[in-house]
């Protein structure tokens, strides 16, 4: 077999064992009975192919929302009552059931819904077994960004349920790029540069968050003379390189207010006259998934936070603001550049470490280990999950489709919570719901809101992403090319990259070249034409996205490495071992600029008010796409519930 239906099948027997149990199970059953239908092998972390939102788990929400569906056949009255029910399983749900608990007291029955296969919502681990190695990865979040600029609240969070942020001084091993000679480079492709083509040097700005990742050694006219563009294309490129908010002509007074009122794209064609496509596409990838989509719809503002091509963001601000102005800002706003609080709060499963720990506290028997480091490589146990001797039950695979009060919302003292589970309808009840779900969504489901709330949820948008991660045998060809980060100009994925080199608890981050390693792809898709607003970018590569087969995943890959890597020293066959594409087509929360859609956040005020016993968490409601502002909004709506 080769090992293309290697990688396909693997993923359809591990999906068809995981829905076995489902279909066995009896009309009416309970939780337990769901839970004793479940396969043993039943461990989501695991599952390559496919993943993120898994194949099908949005089903329902698009039959509610697009098809307006409300008959789902017979319900079950569970007879199930909770003192609350969290509606979606992420970081801001199961901080909310954790606040409830805190605030009410540890005997409070809590149910978390979430129409994943696996809880955590964004915040998901990928597991990678090659030759019985385990390599951990983020299939999601990533990283708990810049600690020092968060709240007492948050921190305190953190603390409660086991994660001691410091030890990441130790567990991040800055010096591994350096050590192993990794830095930023750009893989041009043959089918748009006409040539396969690997340059040391990325030409833009963002890969200098990943904390140790060395300068390039190639100065910016050597980079562009390697470059393979045209002649024009090269002094264009170098324009831009060598371009900045000097060639602007605007007074020092109004720099700042102007380049957040103009496009950078504009920027681009205009103050430095590019036209040359190829020096484009560099320039709309070169922010990746720093803000989603492509930089053809950022400010000049926005595309120097993001470090795209031709603005370094440190310098740059430094020179617009002043030092100490520069320093305070970026403290106080835990920006990434704080150069006391590197980027190095990274778990080896990324933020899935917050989700699970926050498991492990409202479900002991979930797992072994008691904080952060004990849990690595604990395998957690899902039959505990959503047993109804737990105070906390998480009942997966479970889509809420309505949430109405008892009576009167004014009044009412309970709520009654509908969901499908294959294909079943189901009700129970609680004396107050947390909707901690995508803010979209909330006004199909709850169907009763003030018409001014049900409006504004419905304005919130979310931004497609993908992250790809595949299980390497060795890392042979990475070391030969020298890359930590690989800027990847017209490809799916316009970023690839060495996993964080963390390891923790007895996990160990690739020690050689000969030994196995994780690498992440990163996709942020985008619309056709550059230019186009940026919700209907978002909405055509959303249809795109969910419209590929692994195959065509497989592919992409495929050709992506295989252009890039030195041939001899890598085989895809031979080499990679399992790819877990981590779809999101409903991934950042999108809150607008000053150039688009400037009233997002505002609609997000407006939309997370409380409405009787229901209310509102999640990160639409920041709106933010930071793992904080989740926790944050997750007390501010369990609060609200009194
Ligand atoms: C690819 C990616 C990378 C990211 N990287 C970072 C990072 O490095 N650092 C960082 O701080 N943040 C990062 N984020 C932002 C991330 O969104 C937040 O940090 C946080 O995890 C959001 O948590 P949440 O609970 O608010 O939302 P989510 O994680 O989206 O959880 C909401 C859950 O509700 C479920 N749901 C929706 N509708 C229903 C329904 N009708 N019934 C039942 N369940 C439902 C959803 O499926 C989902 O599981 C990243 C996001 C993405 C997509």
């Amino acid at each position: 077999m080769s090992k293309k239906n290697k990688i396909t099948r693997r993923d359809f027997i591990n999906g068809t064992l995981m829905a076995a149990g489902a279909y066995m199970l009896p009309f009416g059953c309970t939780s337990d009975a769901v839970l004793a239908a479940l396969e043993p092998s039943y461990y989501p972390p695991a599952l390559t192919g496919l993943r993120g939102s898994q194949p099908g788990s949005n089903i329902h929400a698009h039959s509610r929302a697009w098809g307006n569906k409300s008959d789902w056949g017979p319900t079950t009255n569970l007879k199930e009552e909770y003192d609350l029910i969290v509606v979606g399983g992420g970081i801001s749900g199961l901080s909310a059931a954790y606040f409830f608990q805190k605030e009410h007291g540890k005997d409070k029955k809590v149910l978390i819904l979430d129409n994943h296969d696996d809880f955590g919502g964004h915040a998901r681990r990928n597991e990678h077994m090659i030759n019985g190695d385990l390599r951990l990865t983020n299939g999601g979040s990533q990283t708990f960004v810049s600690p020092h600029a968060r709240s007492e609240l948050v921190l305190t969070l953190l603390k409660e349920i086991g994660i001691d942020l410091d030890q990441f001084k130790t567990a991040y091993d800055v010096n591994f790029y350096k050590r192993n000679k990794l830095g930023a480079i750009t893989y041009f492709n043959k089918q748009m540069f006409g040539e396969d083509k690997v340059v040391k040097h990325p030409y833009c700005n963002y890969p200098w968050w990943v904390e140790g990742l060395p300068r390039p050694e190639i100065s910016h006219e050597e980079a562009v003379q390697q470059a393979p563009l045209s002649e024009k294309g090269k002094e264009q490129l170098l324009r831009v390189l060598n371009g900045g908010l000097h060639v602007l002509d605007v007074p020092r007074e109004e720099l700042e207010d102007y380049i957040y009122s103009r496009s950078y794209f504009d920027y681009l064609k205009t103050n430095l006259r590019v036209d040359d496509p190829g020096v484009l596409e560099m320039a709309r990838t070169s922010c990746s998934d720093w803000a989603g989509g492509g930089a053809d719809v950022l400010s000049i503002g926005e595309a120097i936070d993001c470090g795209a091509l031709g603005f370094d963001p440190v310098p740059t601000w430094k020179d617009l603001m002043g030092e100490e102005a520069f320093q305070t800002e970026v403290r106080e706003h835990g920006n990434l550049f704080a150069e006391e609080d590197p980027y190095i709060h990274h778990f080896p499963d990324g933020n899935a470490t917050i989700a699970r720990m926050l498991v492990k506290k409202m479900i002991p028997n979930v797992g072994t280990g008691d904080n952060a480091k004990e849990i690595v490589t604990s395998k957690f146990n899902y039959a505990e999950l959503d047993k109804s001797s737990n105070v906390v039950q998480i009942r997966l695979n479970s889509t809420v489709v309505n949430v109405k009060h008892g009576s009167d919302p004014n009044s009412s003292s309970d709520v009654f919570v509908n969901y499908i589970n294959d294909n079943t309808s189901y009700q129970v009840k609680a004396k107050g719901v947390v909707m901690a779900c995508y803010n979209r969504m909330i006004p199909h489901i709850v169907s009763d809101l003030p018409k001014e709330q049900d409006a504004a949820l419905r304005r919130s948008v979310k931004i497609p992403l993908q992250y790809t991660t595949v299980g390497l045998k060795n890392w042979r060809a990475i070391k030969e090319i020298e890359m930590g980060m690989a800027m990847s100009p017209g490809n799916m994925h316009q970023v690839v990259m060495m996993d964080f080199p963390v390891s923790m608890g007895g996990y160990e981050f690739t020690k050689t070249p000969n030994d196995p390693c994780a690498i992440q792809m990163i996709a942020c898709p985008f619309g056709d034409f550059a230019g186009t607003p940026p919700i209907e970018q978002f909405r055509e590569a959303r249809y795109r996205m969910i419209n590929l087969q692994l195959e065509d995943y497989e592919n992409e890959v495929r050709a992506h490495l295989s252009g890039m890597l030195p041939k001899g020293l890598f085989e895809f066959d031979r080499d990679v071992e399992s790819i877990t594409v981590n779809r999101w087509a409903h991934g950042y929360v999108y809150s607008g600029s000053r150039l688009y859609d400037s009233d997002l956040r505002g609609m997000a005020k407006i939309g997370r008010q409380p409405f009787g016993r229901i209310t509102i968490a999640n990160i639409d409601s920041a709106p933010s796409s930071y793992a904080h502002a989740a926790i944050k909004q997750a007390w501010r709506a369990v609060k609200e519930l009194g």
